[in-house]
């Protein structure tokens, strides 16, 4: 792995980076690139790609205040939320911010407040301390292709009958009871990334696995106020897609056999930093890996407007978008289905259903132009 990411230190995972793993699944090239820990942000910047979108500042901070809203004087406004979606039914929730231990800085190191925060759950989950309710800014592992990625939640519930819940807080709205299916998708996919860190931590401690509830709670604004409403969502299919697409970053040898020896994604970085590696060479080697172009790839990976423009060249059926792609499955080139479409091709067996339905497709083309079906 280290052969194809150069002199780079790995790039580290988070919940975000783990929960786009599950966007494409079926892209090799991506699969690589992750496992490897390259960073697909500078070797987009190095080929001159445009960058793609981010949150503004405005949102970024809109955020923050609405999470120290949820969380400030002990989660105060955050327990009767919790209390009433998870049915808890203590007096009152204890609170411990982990962000901050054993020193006087506003964030402690990561690997010190990945230790406190371990200690704190183990020693809850095996009830040799008064639990804590709410855990806030914790930091939990998870192995991913053998390495340890640390994550953060926004904060760990803690529930009193021994399981625990995870709880994310998000900035945007639940209108009328209803978040926008998009983003509710894309923060139940980063709770299954700590989900799945939390088990691991557990069942390494000889825990079952079933401490950590599938249930994860999202906390957002209700309506168009700032006032939280907290909703419990059934992430278990999220759950089983990222562990399905962590073992398959495990598995990553029988990838790395299919590549040509020597292939290497080094920026080849000069005496100051700036990549120096030839663009020709970066391109012969990413053409060695197989993508899977998808026009979604655009929200969550850097490589898009690369991989588009090569579908584009190749002709490729997924660049004129998924519904095409899935319609025309088993096709793979545009010119194999205008080919089969003009009856210039005959199709092979298992191509006979779409092409008759590429031929009646091409003759109310036809007929609509004026001409004769
Ligand atoms: S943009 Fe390219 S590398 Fe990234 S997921 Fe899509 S096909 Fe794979």
């Amino acid at each position: 792995m280290s052969v194809l990411r150069g002199a780079a230190p790995p790039l580290p995972h988070n919940a975000r980076t783990l929960a786009a793993l599950t966007a494409n699944p079926s892209c090799d090239r991506r699969s690589l690139l992750d496992a490897a820990g390259i960073d697909k942000s500078a070797l987009a910047a190095h080929l001159g790609l445009p960058r793609p979108l981010t949150k503004s500042q405005l949102a970024l901070d809109y955020g923050l205040a609405f999470e120290r809203q949820v969380t400030d004087q002990g989660g105060a406004a955050l327990v009767p939320l919790l209390r009433q979606s998870l049915g808890l039914t203590l007096p009152e929730a204890s609170y411990k911010d982990v962000n901050s231990v054993g020193s006087g800085d506003d964030r402690s190191p990561l690997r010190l407040r990945h230790t406190h925060t371990r200690a704190l759950i183990l020693s809850a989950a095996h009830g040799r301390s008064k639990p804590y309710t709410l855990v806030d800014h914790p930091v939990l592992s998870l192995s991913v292709a053998g390495h340890q990625a640390f994550l953060e939640p926004d904060v760990l519930a803690f529930h009193h009958e021994g399981i625990f819940h995870v709880v994310e807080i998000k900035s945007f709205p639940v209108i009328h009871g209803q978040p926008d299916p998009t983003k509710a998708t894309a923060a139940l996919t980063q709770a299954a990334a700590y989900v799945l860190a939390l088990r691991e931590l557990l069942t390494g401690d000889g825990l079952p696995a079933d401490r950590v509830s599938d249930t994860v709670i999202l906390i957002n604004p209700r309506n168009f106020t700032r006032h939280p409403t907290a909703t419990p969502y059934n992430a278990s299919q999220q759950i089983k897609h990222l562990s399905r697409h962590l073992g398959r970053l495990r598995r990553l040898p029988e990838l790395l056999d299919t590549l040509p020896p020597g292939t290497t994604f080094d920026l080849a970085p000069g005496p100051d930093s700036r990549p120096t590696r030839p663009h020709s060479e970066l391109l012969a080697a990413l053409a060695t890996t197989r993508p899977h172009y998808t026009p979604g790839c655009r929200h969550h990976c850097h490589l898009a407007p690369h991989c588009r423009t090569e579908a584009r060249n190749q002709g490729r059926t997924e660049a004129l978008g998924t519904t095409v792609r899935d319609d025309l499955a088993g096709i793979d080139t545009i010119a194999t289905a205008l080919a089969l479409a003009d009856g210039h091709l005959h199709p092979s067996q298992d191509q006979e259903g779409i092409a008759q339905a590429l031929r009646h497709a091409q003759r109310i083309h036809t007929a609509l132009q004026g001409g004769h079906a």
